[in-house]
């Protein structure tokens, strides 16, 4: 198999589409491509980066965010409608180009654990989907349409009885924080999701509220609603323009804006960085001193999805998760233990959990793998094969429908060793505040994620506490 990028401008930049004559795609950013620019030579920690303003073009802002992924552009769509601050966003390449284009698009409680530092900025997020999707239907749209919004229920799956145990367990945990969940023994499950085998020791738990979106469809309106700020001076779109170094005052070393590959933005209130995977290297090589900022551990997690078209071979009713994948996400080099039966090995920590979703399109989505290989963005045929595999012991019908696999979507989940995304300013940068490191739920904590970043810039109240996530203490 193949793998092939379509050439710029298009929002599906880690999407694989097979098959193809073309082994490896790249596009360009200003002068040097894509590939070249994510490969170019760092700044060794210490080394000192020349910050003087080159001749770009100026232009002012309130806030800059840096990266255009979910998080990103969720940031600015917040502070443009609660406040009256301009904006800019500024990426490397164009929206979705990160781990946003290869999101599965669960946004979902039953992974969750009540009680966990995530629980409450997950539940506060799908609470602020759910009215989104709502003040959509509030308009006379279809946020089925729009955002590709599915209330399918989720279906947390188990094939033997330690998993089910775990499954039951579960149930009583989700109930106890006031969610509508149910254990479904195999002989009730076979009733909801009549193409799932677990055998007779299986269960699943069934949260019927939980929900699913298209990241592209979603990112698609969101820069839509932003760009309706345009025309006020108060949006301001810079694709393509990888953010290069900070700006800073000579005199107090404030931090003024973003210098980029084309232009100088400032910020008078604030810059977000909100890079994803690239988070931790970008605020290394974009201030001078590196040497005195915290260690943001962010680093890449390769994720492969195998997309189906318009799939019709096997009724899919929920959007289904096997429980193992509880354990691949919160993965720590300190909790080196899987659930038993997912498929994990050793070279490069990768681990395959089962994951089934059917979109709006009807796309069949199967997940997906977890590996720690860089920011290499190389199809893996032999990940691809067990992703499969695995699908196939799940859904026995897929077995015989080997050839059927349409696109391969690529990405870089933000993994944070300690499993929450970080969210607050840098303390020692006054004005620069991170929010990344999401891993596999950046499609989720999405919006709760913005409405802390904006509420923390704004100096509003924080909805919910917000020190699970801070980098004071945690990293300096
Ligand atoms: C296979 C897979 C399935 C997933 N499924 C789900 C799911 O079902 N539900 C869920 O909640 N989450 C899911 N996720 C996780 C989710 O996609 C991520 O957590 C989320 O997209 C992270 O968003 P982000 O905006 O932080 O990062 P990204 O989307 O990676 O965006 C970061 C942006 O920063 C830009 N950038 C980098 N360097 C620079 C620079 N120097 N200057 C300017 N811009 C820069 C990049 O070009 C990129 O556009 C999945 C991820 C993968 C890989």
């Amino acid at each position: 198999m193949e793998s092939v990028a379509r050439p710029l401008p298009n929002p599906n930049l880690n999407i694989r589409t097979l098959p193809s004559s073309s082994p490896r795609g790249s596009f360009t950013v200003s002068r040097v491509t894509f590939d070249q620019w994510r490969n170019r030579p760092r700044l060794r920690a210490g080394r000192h980066r020349p910050v003087a303003a080159v001749a770009n073009p100026r232009s002012e802002h309130d806030v800059v965010v840096v990266g255009a992924g979910i998080i990103g552009l969720a940031v600015a769509r917040q502070l443009l409608l609660s406040s009256d601050l301009s904006v800019a966003v500024v990426d490397a390449a164009v929206p979705c180009s990160g781990a946003t284009g290869a999101g599965q698009g669960y946004i979902w409680m039953a992974h969750k654990t009540p009680g966990s530092e995530t629980w409450e900025l997950a539940a506060r997020s799908k609470q602020l989907w759910e009215e989104l999707a709502e003040s959509i239907r509030d308009q006379g749209k279809d946020p089925a349409e729009v955002l590709g919004w599915k209330k399918t229920g989720s279906l947390l799956v188990g094939r033997t009885l330690e998993e089910s145990y775990m499954l039951e367990e579960r149930v009583k945990l989700l109930n106890q924080a006031g969610l509508q969940a149910e254990y479904l023994p195999a002989s009730s499950l076979h009733l909801e999701e009549p193409a799932l085998e677990i055998g007779k020791e299986g269960g699943a738990a069934l949260v019927p509220d939980d929900c699913q979106l298209d990241a592209s469809q979603t990112v698609a309106f969101i820069e839509e609603g932003n760009k309706q700020f345009n025309s006020q001076g108060r949006y301001a779109e810079f694709y393509n323009d990888p953010a290069l170094s900070l700006l800073r005052s000579s005199c107090t070393q404030t931090v003024e804006g973003v210098q980029t590959s084309k232009n100088n933005l400032y910020a008078k209130r604030a810059v977000v960085i909100a890079a994803g995977a690239w988070s931790g290297p970008l605020m290394q090589s974009l201030i001078v001193q590196p040497n005195l900022l915290p260690n943001i551990p962010v680093k890449p997690r390769k994720g492969h999805l195998l997309l189906l078209e318009n799939f019709k071979d096997l009724q899919l009713n929920h959007g289904v998760m096997e429980v193992g994948y509880i354990d691949h996400q919160v993965f720590t080099s300190s909790t080196r233990s899987f659930t038993p039966g997912a498929v994990e090995d050793d070279d490069n920590l990768s681990s395959i959990s089962m994951t089934a979703t059917l979109d709006v399109k009807r796309n069949l989505l199967l997940g997906s793998s977890r590996q720690f290989v860089g920011f290499s963005r190389e199809m893996d045929e032999s990940i691809v094969k067990r992703i499969w595999d695995r699908a196939g012991e799940f859904f026995p019908a897929l077995k015989s429908l080997d050839n059927k696999i349409d696109k391969i979507r690529i990405g870089h989940r933000p993994y944070m060793p300690d499993g929450k995304p970080v969210i607050g300013p840098v303390p020692s940068l006054p004005n620069v505040f991170l929010a990344a490191g999401h891993e596999g739920s950046g499609l989720c904590l999405a919006l709760g994620t913005a409405e802390m970043v904006a509420d923390m810039i704004l100096g509003n109240p924080i909805t919910i506490d917000h020190t699970p996530y801070s980098v004071e203490g945690r990293f300096c």
